[in-house]
């Protein structure tokens, strides 16, 4: 048992079984369930986390019917042959020495087909098709959907399912006024709304008998107008222990709220308080969720009597090994999820199979693997980013020997000046982790000077990884003083002025307004300040656990630009720009967009919007204009006949973030 988190690895009687440790891995769709030879993948990934040591797996959801699933030809489980097919996953688990349960979910109106269903024929705010109010027989039918699925899974070899009744998926349709508008047995009151989760689980447990596992997935606070109260969501968790759920697991916010619940700038356990009080009414052992990524934090949970159980997804995607590593006490080997959402969410919003940016091995197990070296060649890693960092490490894992050059003293390149974004606290972390690697695997770090293409001509292989140069755009008086450049801001060289204009909305844009207009506390390290910024009550004293937002003043006025005619921010990620745009939107900042600029001089920025001139009375003016590959040492190797591998912002500057940097890392560094 480790020492450093006792509490973490005490087993935990659930009812049919005892699990061995207390992680359990929450749902996450992996966009496997659809793909092509997804099951053998599925199996693979699940299998690779069930020997990292997670007690209790749940699959991502899998719909009960064909209404329910989440978009055309989603994932169902509805006969025998599909049954059969899980069976890959439930035996590779269960050789690993784990145990997994298969997610129901029916997504009701958040289903993007036609013929969707719900509890009233109410449009979700998030989808275009309107759904079909279930009639009664339709409802009786439904809660058999679910008993089937239940039956089909134990038959797939499943140790139980997990009953979906959070984030504003159907039995959560039914449970809030929200969206139950209905007079009959399955609405109006509480007692009307709970039913049908009630007698889901009910079904589930006399047709699936004592030894299978029901978990049941309770919407702790809704964070939508007209969603539960407290009072009811503590009579709902009663009822759903009454009806036979073994484990109580903790959903937080609607999909469609506009409250942030998971990203980066959430802080850590933020919504714990509301899983620590429903622990106090429930007898069942109760699971908290969101935004818990380390050890240390999990220890805490579980020890203070928060909760039972923690679940993680994401961090189980960044690094499979988790759970061993916290019980060999060696936390700072974990590579922890940032909550970016980039190359998982994200990935599943645009139909992509998930894998992680820190971990590009998630979800292509079958295929990208860091196998002994044949033979263990001398390695030169110019450029200590993080696509150099990831070529670094495989390529030392893989028993190569590494040389890592960068000109600054601390390895990170950009991620440097992203770790100091107010919200991007969690990036320090993939630096941390780098550096523990790097100096277990004996690589050899050459910082603090820029090196030169004759330096290199004795190593076997080479790889470019020097990544780019900030542009500067040719405007009229760019090197008037008031002119600065994000790398100067935000490293802190250059203190903020008090009216700002930022050029360029791209990423780097953004985060620079997060910069300018925060105070002396980032809301994403305190969890009071957060819930003052985005309006949320823990203790749910009104419906859905909302109050008027009453965020902080940004400390001075700024302009955010761009030269398109588009929404700002339109290509930051799926799932993050939203809170993006909110929160400097809530600081006041004035997004233009169709910027002409015209010059730089003692009295701002002078510009012209839509054919009409103006002048920003700006007393410093940032600089995000995107960037270009840097080139210098990649063309001086060319020159020298010296063949080299380039990555990350050095291969291509355009559409760059650390997710392509550090995937070309890695598969350059698999293939050496
Ligand atoms: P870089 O990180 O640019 O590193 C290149 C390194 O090479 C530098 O350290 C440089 O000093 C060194 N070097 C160059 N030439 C030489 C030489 N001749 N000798 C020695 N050393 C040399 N990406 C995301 O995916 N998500 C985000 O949320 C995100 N946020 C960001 C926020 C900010 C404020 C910034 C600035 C960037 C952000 N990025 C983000 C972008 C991300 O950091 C980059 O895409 C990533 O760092 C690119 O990695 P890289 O390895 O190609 O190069
Ligand atoms: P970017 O996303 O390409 O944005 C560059 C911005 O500069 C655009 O708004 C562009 O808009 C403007 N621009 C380009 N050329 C210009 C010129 N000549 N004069 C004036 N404006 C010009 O690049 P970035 O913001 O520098 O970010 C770099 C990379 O880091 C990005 O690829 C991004 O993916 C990554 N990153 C990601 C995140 C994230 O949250 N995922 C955060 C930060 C950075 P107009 O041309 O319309 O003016
Ligand atoms: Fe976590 Fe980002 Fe990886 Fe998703 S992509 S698992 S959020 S680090």
């Amino acid at each position: 048992m480790s020492s450093a988190y006792p509490a973490l690895f005490q087993p935990l009687d659930v009812g049919p079984f005892v699990l061995k440790n207390r992680f359990l891995m929450g749902s996450m769709h992996t966009g496997l369930e659809e793909a092509k030879g997804g099951f053998e993948r599925m199996a693979a990934f699940y299998a690779e986390r069930a020997r990292g040591g997670v007690a209790l797996i749940v699959t991502g959801g899998i719909s009960p019917n064909d209404e329910g699933v989440t978009y055309p030809g989603g994932a169902k489980l509805t006969n025998d042959d599909e049954a059969n097919s899980h069976r890959l996953i439930t035996d590779a688990v269960h050789e690993a020495g784990g145990r997994i349960c298969m997610q129901i979910l029916h997504t009701g109106r958040y289903a993007y087909v036609p013929h969707n269903v719900s509890a009233s024929a109410l449009q979700a705010p998030i989808n275009p098709f309107q759904p079909k109010e279930l009639d009664d027989a339709g409802v009786e039918r439904t809660i058999d959907d679910f008993i089937r699925c239940a039956r089909l899974a134990k038959q797939a070899g499943y140790d139980g399912v997990e009953v979906m009744g959070s984030e504003g998926y159907l039995i959560n349709q039914f449970t809030a006024p929200r969206t139950n508008h209905r007079d009959d047995r399955w609405g109006g009151e509480n007692e009307g709304r709970i039913s049908l989760a009630e007698h889901i689980v009910r079904g589930i447990r006399a047709e699936c008998g004592d030894d299978f596992l029901v978990v049941y997935r309770l919407s702790m606070i809704d964070l939508v107008a007209d969603g539960n109260t407290w009072d009811e969501i503590v009579d709902q968790a009663h009822r759903i222990e009454a009806a036979g759920a073994h484990l109580l697991n903790t959903g937080i916010g609607w999909h469609e709220a506009r409250v942030p619940t998971i990203v980066t700038s959430v802080p850590r356990a933020a919504f714990v308080a509301v899983t620590e009080r429903i622990r106090k009414e429930v007898g069942i052992p109760v699971v908290a969720c969101n935004r818990i990524n380390t050890p240390e934090v999990a220890e805490r949970i579980v020890a203070s009597g928060q909760a039972d159980m923690v679940s993680m997804a994401r961090p189980f995607l960044a690094d499979a090994d988790f759970v061993n590593k916290a019980e060999a006490d060696d936390a700072d080997a974990i590579n922890t999820c940032i909550a970016c959402n980039q190359a998982c969410l994200d990935h599943v919003f645009e139909l992509k199979p998930a894998s992680c940016l820190v971990n590009p091995r998630a979800g292509r197990e079958t295929e990208l693997n860091y196998l002994p070296a044949k033979q263990a060649k001398r390695v030169a890693v110019v450029g200590a980013g993080p696509g150099g960092l990831s070529a670094a490490v495989v390529a030392a894992q893989r028993g190569h020997h590494v040389t890592l050059f960068d000109e600054h003293e601390v390895i990170g390149g950009q991620f440097n000046l992203a770790r100091r974004i107010p919200g991007k606290e969690e990036f320090s972390e993939t630096l941390r982790y780098f550096r523990v690697h790097l100096e277990r695997l004996g690589v050899v770090q050459t910082l603090g000077r820029t090196v030169s293409a004759e330096e290199l001509a004795q190593f076997d292989e080479v790889i470019v990884a020097t990544g780019i140069v900030p542009r500067t755009p040719a405007i009229d008086g760019i090197d008037h003083p008031s002119v600065v450049s994000y790398v100067d801001l935000v490293s802190g060289k250059v203190k903020p002025g008090q009216n700002v204009a930022v050029i360029g909305a791209g990423g780097i844009g953004f985060d620079v307004g997060e910069v300018l207009v925060h105070g002396e506390v980032s809301p994403s390290l305190d969890i009071d300040a957060f819930a003052r910024e985005w309006g949320v009550d823990f203790n749910v004293t009104g419906r859905g656990g909302l109050v008027a937002p009453q965020p902080e003043p940004s400390p001075r006025q700024v302009w955010l630009l761009q030269r398109k005619s588009s929404k700002l921010g339109k290509n930051l990620g799926k799932t993050t720009g939203w809170v993006h745009r909110a929160t400097l939107k809530h600081k006041g900042v004035e997004f233009l967009s169709g910027v002409d600029y015209q010059h730089i001089d003692d009295d701002g920025l002078h510009i012209r919007v839509e054919g009409e001139a103006q002048t920003l009375p700006v007393d410093q003016i940032v600089i995000c204009a995107g960037q270009e590959s840097r080139l210098d040492l990649f063309d001086a190797l060319e020159a020298m006949g010296k063949t080299s591998h380039r990555i990350g912002g050095a291969f291509k500057a355009g559409e760059l973030d650390a997710k392509r940097a550090i995937r070309q890392g890695a598969e350059v560094a698999a293939e050496l």
